[in-house]
């Protein structure tokens, strides 16, 4: 996974933490309203004002969570809405006479942008907190804040554990991340032979289960089956058995094209999905078959039978019914053979086709 489908997927995990947060820091900054009427000794409309102005960047920001999920645009869009509350405070401050806890007002600021840090990449994030000493400097130019000094001294340890936390939010994220792929990686495969799972077959289709094609491409289920495999285990052992069909699934692989895709389709029973350019698909299979009647295992040879069936628009069921009517005729005709699907073959009961 890139640096950015990562960095989006792991905003969009956290977008409504993130949307929590937001809300969580603008609207309840209001609340300073009240502490600001204590300090002046009555109510002041003043700081109302300025206090609620939280209230229009928050709507564009839940406008613009409404139309887009892009973590480029929306983390940014975060911490603005941070740094509004800022400067709202800062509007506020301008109208009370005693800034004697500006001091601590920061802090709380600086410590609840923590938050925005769990949904965001870390330089969003080193950028984002830091700006809020960029805020600081520049009220101060007109506030003359009586802590300025202790506002830099003790904020900046506290924005250095703050980018800490959020790293180690972000490493948290990444071992699920992980996690959950190696999951997903042992649903759709099989532990075995590392062949894909049944239960992906229908992913691995298009939609209204028909196989897809792109333009000049055509596509066929090879159905097989090892031939006397139970003989295998009774004679060698089950684990040897286990290793014969590792090694026929590899001999198999070894020959499959770049889009071809192979599939557990239960105990020793395979399909391959075949994609070509041109039909020749029984050709191709002959080679696979080949290429497991080649291996040299200590429990002998060990041979397939294929059945093969081209795909069409049909229901991909319908096509695996064929492939494994074909491939019944293949063990019935002797085994160790390759046979093609053919419409006759649902009526006759044995024999080619045409
Ligand atoms: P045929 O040529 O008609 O296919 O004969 P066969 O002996 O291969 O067919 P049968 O269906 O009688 O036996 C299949 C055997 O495959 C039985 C089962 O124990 C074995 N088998 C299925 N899955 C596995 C597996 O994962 N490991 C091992 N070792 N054996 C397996
Ligand atoms: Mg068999
Ligand atoms: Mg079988």
């Amino acid at each position: 996974m890139d640096k950015q489908n990562f960095y989006q997927e792991k905003y969009e995990y956290y977008r409504t933490l993130n949307l929590w947060a937001v809300f969580g820091i603008s609207i309840p900054s209001i609340g300073y309203f009240f502490s600001d009427c204590y300090l002046l000794g009555g109510f002041s409309t003043e700081t109302l004002i300025s206090r609620s102005a939280i209230i229009i960047p928050f709507l564009i920001y839940l406008i613009l969570n409404k139309y887009t999920k892009d973590y480029r645009i929306m983390v940014p869009m975060s911490y603005a809405i941070g740094h509004s509350v800022m400067w709202c405070t800062i509007w506020a401050c301008t109208y009370l006479d005693d800034l004697s806890f500006a001091c601590v007002g920061f802090f709380i600021i600086l410590f609840i942008f923590m938050a925005f840090g769990i949904a965001a990449p870390l330089p969003y994030e080193v950028i984002g907190h830091g700006l809020l000493f960029v805020d600081i400097a520049i009220a101060n130019t007109f506030l003359h804040y009586p802590d300025y000094v202790m506002m830099f001294l003790l904020g900046i340890p506290l924005y250095i554990g703050i980018c800490v936390f959020d790293v180690a939010m972000e490493k948290t994220y990444r071992d699920q991340v992980a996690l959950k792929l190696k999951l997903e990686d042992h649903l759709r495969h099989d532990a075995l032979t590392g062949a894909y799972n049944r239960n992906v077959f229908e992913s691995l289709v298009g939609e209204n289960h028909t196989f897809i094609c792109a333009k000049g491409e055509y596509m066929a289920i090879a159905m097989y089956d090892l031939d006397k495999f139970k003989r295998i285990n009774d004679m060698y052992g089950h684990s040897a058995g286990d290793e014969a069909l590792v090694a026929v699934s590899e001999a198999v692989r070894s020959r499959l094209c770049e889009d071809e895709i192979l599939v557990r389709w239960g105990g020793e029973e395979f399909i391959v999905i075949m994609k070509q350019n041109e039909r020749r698909f029984e050709e191709h299979a002959q080679e696979i078959r080949e290429a497991v009647e080649q291996l040299q295992l200590e429990t002998g040879t060990v041979t397939i039978s294929v059945g093969v069936a081209e795909c069409s628009k049909e229901n991909y069921q319908e096509t695996i019914k064929h492939a494994d009517t074909a491939l019944y005729r293949a063990k019935n005709m002797g085994r160790n053979r390759v046979v093609m699907y053919c419409s006759e073959m649902d009526s006759a009961d044995n024999g080619y086709c045409g």
